[in-house]
Parts: C-alpha cells; structure tokens; sequence
C-alpha cells in the first residue's frame, strides 16, 4: 500500500500537529507513516560489500515523500547503523541505505521525480515544489527531469543517421561480415 521499495510499514500514528516544509509554514495534523528496512542489501558495507549484523545503533530520519489522501503523510524511517566487521575495510560504521533513499537523502527519489515533472509539464517551480520541497531543490529535480527526456530522443536520432553512414561508399554488402 505504502510502496516505497525496500521499506514496509510498522505502524501509523496520528499526530495532530506536525512542522512543514520551511519555518513561515504552520503545523498541521499529519498521519506519521514509519517504516523499518526490508532490503537485504542495506546490511551490506557500501565500502567493502561485506555484510553486517553488528547493530551499532539505532536511528530515525524523516525524509520526506509524495502526498497521498488530504492529510498529510509524513514518514519515519527507523534505521540502523552496522559496524563494518572486515578489519582492513577503511568504512568502520554505515548507516541503511536504500535506492529511493541514498546516504544523505533527505527526500524520495519518487518525490524528486513527481516535482520535476509537474515543473515539465508547465507548472511553475513553487507550485509544483509548494510545502513539499524548497525551491532550489524542486528547480534541481526538473533538470533532473529534463536531462533524461533530453538525452533519450537524441541518443535514438544518433543511432538513426550513424548507420546509412556507416554503409556509405564501401556499400552496405561490404560491411555486413564486420557486423555480424
Ligand atoms: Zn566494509
């Protein structure tokens, strides 16, 4: 239901007051979403690829993430931090990592690309980017968003004109032993 990879649900609480985004915006009632780690891969050292189950401690972050319903959803992941076990591995301690969630991540990669295409789509930055993000940060995923639409199209027109190309003055029966 939550859906976000790597994560499941613990529980919902119900908080009736909840900062927002940026300090001028009021507090409201926001269902608090937490969730623990269910990807494997979290356990293992980002440094060394060795796995770990050396709690060292226990943390919670809350990053934020898409709207969903008319409260708002606010998430707490609870994660935890491995010590690395291999004696030569430079990274001592590593904090659970996931794809959506990167180390230092403080918002889904889903928000990040929900944001950046509203800003593509003819929405403005602060609209699109309004009590969820900071603005620089909602201009950051629209260039994300925009590089990925620019770089597809073209990387396929280069293909396009590469191969009659390719076939030209030696003749294309010339060139088929070298592709095959
Ligand atoms: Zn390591």
């Amino acid at each position: 239901m939550f859906g976000l990879p790597g994560v499941a649900v613990r529980h919902v609480e119900h908080v009736s007051s909840y900062p927002r985004v940026g300090a001028h915006r009021p507090a409201s009632a926001a269902r608090l979403v937490h969730v623990v780690t269910t990807d494997p891969a979290a356990a293992f050292c980002p440094a060394c690829g060795l796995v770990s189950s050396s709690v060292r401690q226990r943390r919670t972050t809350s990053p934020r993430d898409l709207p969903y319903g008319e409260q708002r959803l606010a998430v707490r992941w609870h994660k935890v931090q491995y010590a690395c076990r291999e004696r030569r591995c430079p990274r001592k301690v590593f904090t659970e990592q996931i794809a959506e969630l990167p180390a230092g991540a403080r918002i889904t990669g889903r928000l990040r690309r929900q944001v950046g295409a509203a800003v593509g789509d003819g929405q403005a930055v602060s609209v699109a980017g309004a009590g969820l993000m900071s603005w620089p940060i909602a201009h950051g995923a629209f260039i994300v968003h925009a590089q990925a639409l620019l770089t597809e199209p073209t990387a396929v027109t280069v293909l396009g004109t590469m191969r009659p190309a390719a076939a030209g003055p030696a003749g294309p029966a010339a060139k088929r032993p070298a592709l095959g």
